[in-house]
């Protein structure tokens, strides 16, 4: 039987990090870190995560400057805003909350956040600093479930590592990430074929598909590290992972649960590069 990875107390722990070294810069810099979070329309979910970042800032003693913008907000605003926010000396960190309303072209405004405030790292920019292993900022989901992995005391030296997945905002940066980490990595898709087979051969499965209970546990080798990144919500309304928990907590070693396991890090992340970019404008770090 598997042990439960707890996301919630490892996200705690880095929150709690965070704030010590926020109430750090605060005394010994007059520093307050600022995040400014835009949030364009009425999506509910949008508004439930963006009322979850306000609560972490708070949490952690962060600035946050929030922009609720109606849906008929034109691209040319939201740029305009961007660029107001990013001359802002009391912001630190930037995050245009997707998905934006179709008439607005998401990479134009990710384009425009200046990289040294793109706390979400989704700046091509940032991006590419991340292919060559030199960077500031870390997506968030991605360095989450590092942490996580990290928490098991597995050294990914040398593992198999399968990603099924292959966005940019988790797939594609996990599978990196795993690389730099010495792991052998392997990236799986919807057109990945014998998606069962390279499965068994993961000493870690992080599976980031977006479709409820996908993965069961005959697809999982004994004693693998499985990390859900998913999260569906059923008709029921309850929220489930891409990972069928039950048959897969009996072959792996360890496993997150959903909710409880990254959820809990994405917002943990966003908060300790929010920090890091405060450090850096600051010419501390
Ligand atoms: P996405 O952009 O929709 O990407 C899904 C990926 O899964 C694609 O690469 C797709 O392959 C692959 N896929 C779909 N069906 C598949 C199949 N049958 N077999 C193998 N691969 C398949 O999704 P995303 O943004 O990466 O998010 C993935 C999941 O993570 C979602 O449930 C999302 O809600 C969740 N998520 C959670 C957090 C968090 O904080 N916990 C953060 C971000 C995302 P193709 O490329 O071939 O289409």
């Amino acid at each position: 039987m598997a042990q439960i990875i707890d996301g919630k107390a490892v996200s705690a722990a880095v929150k709690a990090e965070v704030a010590e070294e926020a109430a750090k810069l605060k005394e010994e810099k007059g520093l307050k870190v600022g995040l400014a979070v835009v949030i364009v329309g009425n999506n509910p979910a949008s508004r439930v995560y963006v009322n979850n970042k306000k609560k972490a800032c708070e949490a952690v003693g962060f600035q946050s400057f929030e922009y609720a913008l109606e849906e008929a907000t034109t691209q040319e605003q939201l740029l305009d805003l961007v660029n107001v926010l990013n001359r802002d000396d009391r912001v630190n960190g930037i995050l245009v909350q997707l998905p934006l309303p179709k008439h607005i072209d998401e990479k134009a405004i990710i384009n425009a956040i200046s990289p040294d405030k793109d706390v979400d790292a989704f700046h091509p920019i940032n991006v590419g600093k991340i292919m060559i292993g030199d960077y500031s900022f870390l997506p968030c989901t991605p360095a989450g479930v590092m942490r996580l992995i990290e928490s098991t005391g597995t050294d990914i030296t040398g593992k198999q590592c399968v990603v099924i997945g292959r966005s940019n905002i988790v797939g594609k940066p996990q599978a990196m990430l795993l690389l730099q980490k010495n792991g052998t990595v392997t990236i799986c898709h919807s057109k990945t074929k014998n998606l069962k087979e390279v499965c068994l051969g993961a000493d870690i499965l992080v599976v980031a598909i977006g479709r409820a209970n996908f993965v069961t546990g005959d697809m999982i080798k004994e004693g693998a590290v499985v990390i859900d990144v998913g999260m569906n919500r059923l008709d029921n309304g309850k929220l489930c992972g891409d990972v069928e928990f039950e048959s897969a907590e009996k072959k792996a070693s360890f496993i997150t649960p959903v909710p409880g396991g990254v959820g809990p890090m994405t917002i943990a992340m966003l908060m300790k590069n929010t920090l890091t970019a405060a450090k850096q404008q600051a010419g501390i770090e």
